[in-house]
């Protein structure tokens, strides 16, 4: 049977996985511009700067942009098909890439309210973050 791919903790996304353990969707903040970005990097995306700190977010937003996938490429995502591929504007201005759950991609449409969740998997430090309609 396949398995789900799971991401690795890297130095630079540890502080995202730490906050997705206790729920809170987290992105990391330029401390020399202060721009949020999401995902994690080694450098500010606006500037280039080192000093990257980690925000709290309100983990709310809305869909910017949706995708359903009813054939998943990779065979261990079938049992969960159809796949809401979402693009999601967060609260704070910045978009991050996440499945909608919960719901059937009818009841999805553009600029939908939307929070997010997270579930354990079997790595006990990954907590993926998905996000169902609010
Ligand atoms: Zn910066």
């Amino acid at each position: 049977m396949a398995t789900k791919p799971l991401p690795k903790v890297m130095a630079w996304d540890k502080g995202f996985w730490e906050s997705a353990q206790k729920g809170i969707l987290s992105a990391q903040q330029c401390e020399q511009c202060q721009s949020l970005q999401l995902y994690p990097r080694t450098v500010c995306l606006k500037c280039f700067s080192r000093s990257l700190s980690w925000k709290a977010l309100s983990g709310k937003g809305k869909v910017h942009a949706f995708s359903t996938v009813r054939v998943p490429r990779n065979p261990a995502f079938k049992d969960d098909a159809p796949l809401i591929f979402s693009e999601i504007e967060l609260e704070e201005g910045i978009r991050m890439h996440a499945n909608i759950i919960d719901c059937a991609p009818e009841d999805v449409e553009v600029g939908a309210p939307v929070s997010v969740v997270f579930k354990p998997t079997d790595k006990e430090e990954i907590h993926m973050p998905y996000f169902v309609l609010a």
